[in-house]
């Protein structure tokens, strides 16, 4: 029996598994090692480590938290429920973790930090360029493009012209592309203010040299130059453990936004949720922080209920 089991070894989960394991807990993290900025050559916004390759923070993360004796296995969590109060087991919650590999593991709390991931435009070129000239956030990348050709796209149109907009902080030469979708006048009016170009044919490919994009080709006109693309077409959880455990999400524009205390607590006893995952701010120092409260409250409740045993 684990005090905790962690879902998920990026920034979040690693951060609330230190700590956890500085608490003096049992922890298990199960990771399966697909980082949401895998495709990122650098990390941008991160307080003292801007500009470090994401992969590197992860991997110090990790021998951290294995000086405290937190146990971290490569597998895929494929199934969790919740676990009566039983004799052996005299703890009000509890959970039972099924992973891919055919190991089985209980927990008294759960922190899911699972994840999301974005949804890539389908158009040819894109995964060639992902992660150093097509980004979807122009916080983690826009300052390396400023003042560059930009061009923004997203699914539906309306979205590709709220982000042109706001790459205009970035950069005055921004065109929108909408891929063959009409733009509404409400759309379509403060990008013409804006000095921004709209180019409604469809999308044929990008035209890129070793992932540096050079032009956009689309149907008809000439190819359109640009230095980098931003997308907005959407993202989805990693994982749909969450949700299948109970725990309830409400719709934004972003993602679906988890119903979680300020202590990164769910509607469901025992379960947190930190990071992307809960489907608010999604940088990976927020996840981190998000996965410090999480650990916190977590070892309030193991300790409040030690209390009462
Ligand atoms: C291309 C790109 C560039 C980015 N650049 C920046 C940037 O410059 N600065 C910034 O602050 N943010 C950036 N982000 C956002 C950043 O990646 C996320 O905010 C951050 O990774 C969130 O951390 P997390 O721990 O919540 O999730 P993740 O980092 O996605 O980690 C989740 C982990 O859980 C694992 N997992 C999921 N489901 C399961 C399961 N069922 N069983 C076991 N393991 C599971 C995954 O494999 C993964 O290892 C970028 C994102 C992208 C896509």
């Amino acid at each position: 029996m684990y005090d905790v089991i962690i879902i998920g070894g990026g920034p979040a989960g690693l951060s609330a598994a230190l700590l956890l394991g500085r608490s003096c807990r049992r922890v298990l993290v199960i990771d399966a090692g697909q980082p949401r900025n895998a495709a990122a050559r650098e990390m941008h916004g991160y307080l003292g480590r801007d500009g470090t390759p994401p992969a590197d923070l992860l991997e110090a993360g990790r021998r951290e938290i294995a000086r405290y004796g937190v146990e971290l296995v490569r597998d895929v969590a494929l199934a969790a429920d919740c676990i009566e109060q039983c004799g052996e087991h005299p703890f009000p919650t509890g959970f039972r973790v099924a992973s891919q590999s055919g190991r089985t593991d209980r927990c008294r709390k759960l922190l899911c930090a699972t994840g999301m991931r974005d949804e890539l435009p389908a158009f040819p070129g894109v995964r060639e360029c992902y992660g150093i000239s097509v980004h979807h956030c122009p916080y983690c990348d826009g300052w390396e493009h400023r003042g560059k050709q930009l061009a923004a796209y997203g699914q539906p149109a309306d979205k590709a012209a709220g982000l042109a907009m706001s790459l205009r902080t970035w950069s005055p030469h921004i065109v929108v592309l909408t891929d063959g979708q009409p733009l509404t006048s409400d759309d379509r009016s403060p990008l013409l203010k804006n000095n921004i170009r709209i180019a409604e044919q469809p999308i044929r490919r990008l035209v890129a040299e070793a992932g540096q994009l050079q032009a956009i080709e689309l149907d008809g006109p000439e190819p359109i130059p640009a230095d980098a693309l931003f997308f907005n077409t959407g993202q989805r959880h990693s994982s749909d453990l969450p949700l299948k455990l109970g725990c309830e999400f409400r719709d934004t524009k972003v993602a679906p936004l988890a119903n979680t205390s300020r202590k990164q607590k769910t509607n469901i006893s025992g379960l947190f949720l930190a990071g992307d995952a809960d489907g608010d701010v999604q940088f990976v120092i927020v996840a981190a922080a998000e996965g410090a409260t999480a650990a916190v409250a977590i070892n309030r409740e193991l300790q409040d209920e030690e209390r009462e045993r």
